[in-house]
């Protein structure tokens, strides 16, 4: 067997099998139908070894990272997940580690229903790109943040620095922090019930200071933020005893959270659908028509924050 045939052999055990998928792995070009009324929604990221994935992780968790922080920009669009194309680079065509990486990519997008439609693969430093295809009627954008919006964060900030940290000092700490570093969970749903209600949105992979830095820049507006309703876990708070390293959770990145924007009148139907979906949603501030994002401690002071987040060629 060839080292390209072993890779079909291996990405050919896909259980996901669409209708609107005309012409999938084996050819040119897939061949894909859109159903009518719907935009098509499209992202791509790339991870690579050593920058985003320790260069010991688990094949299994590679995969399944390169697809989740992709789903992670449908879901901040409230686009339904549809299709997805994947290009890898690696060094050597070990069966072991492919067959562990595409059961990773396999079964994250199973639960979705989501097909891999077609890709490229080339000799090189591991690294891995996914395009992510979904479905929109009404997306959400970072565009459309108004005064006096109250701002959302879904989840817990922080858990995947933690667990990057217990990761690299072989800590045996925060498991559940490790476990959300590898494998982060896609808000899909959340995002597809936004459609309704948000005014605007992003999903939170390089810190929520930088991030929620873009809703304000397209949005032309700034944002007040108490630090005090940061949502921490109880394992990152129990890791930092007293004192949570509220900065880190901020600017670390790598949570894949939704921060969204929304009028004040939708607040109760935020809560209701926290309640009904058991995932945490906080609001914790409030978008100003001009400035720029504040972080504020007990008193309403401004806290500085030098580190703005990960930023690449820095
Ligand atoms: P071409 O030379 O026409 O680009 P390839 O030999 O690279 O075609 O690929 C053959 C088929 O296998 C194509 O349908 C392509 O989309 C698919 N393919 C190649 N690599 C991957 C991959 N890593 N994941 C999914 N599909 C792949
Ligand atoms: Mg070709």
């Amino acid at each position: 067997m060839t080292e390209f045939e072993l890779i079909y052999k291996l990405i050919n055990t896909q259980t996901v099998e669409r209708s609107d998928v005309l012409t999938g792995i084996g050819d040119d070009c897939a061949v894909l139908a859109v159903p009518d009324g719907y935009s098509l929604a499209v992202s791509m990221d790339t991870l690579v070894s050593g920058v985003h994935f320790p260069d010991s992780a688990s094949a299994f968790s590679v995969g399944y990272k390169s697809l989740a922080v992709n789903l992670s920009d449908l879901a901040s669009t409230g686009a339904m997940p549809a299709w997805i194309s994947l290009s890898l680079t690696m060094p050597v065509a070990d069966e072991n580690w492919i067959r562990e990486f595409v059961s990773g990519i396999f079964q994250l997008a199973s639960q979705y229903n989501v097909q891999l439609i077609g890709g490229d693969t080339c000799s090189g430093p591991l690294s891995i790109s996914i395009q992510a295809h979904g479905f929109v009627k009404k997306p959400l954008l970072r565009s459309g943040a108004r005064p006096d919006d109250l701002i959302y964060v879904s989840g817990h900030l922080g858990d995947s620095a933690l667990g990057l940290r217990a990761y690299k000092a072989e800590e045996n700490i925060a498991e559940g922090c490790l476990k959300r570093f590898n494998q982060p969970e896609p808000r899909i749903e959340l995002g597809l019930w936004l459609t309704q209600v948000a005014t605007s949105c992003i999903d939170i992979s390089d810190g929520l200071v930088s991030d929620l830095g873009h809703i304000c820049e397209k949005s032309c507006c700034g944002a007040d933020i108490q630090m005090a309703s940061i949502p921490l876990s109880d394992e990152f708070k129990a890791y930092f005893n007293q004192q949570p390293d509220y900065i880190t959770a901020i600017t670390f990145g790598d949570d894949y959270e939704l921060c969204f924007t929304v009028n004040e009148q939708h607040s109760a139907a935020i809560d209701a659908y926290s309640n009904q979906s058991g995932l945490r949603l906080s609001c914790i501030g409030k978008i100003r028509s001009s400035g720029s994002v504040c972080f504020l401690d007990h008193d309403n002071k401004i806290i500085t924050i030098n580190n703005k987040g990960f930023e690449h060629f820095k």
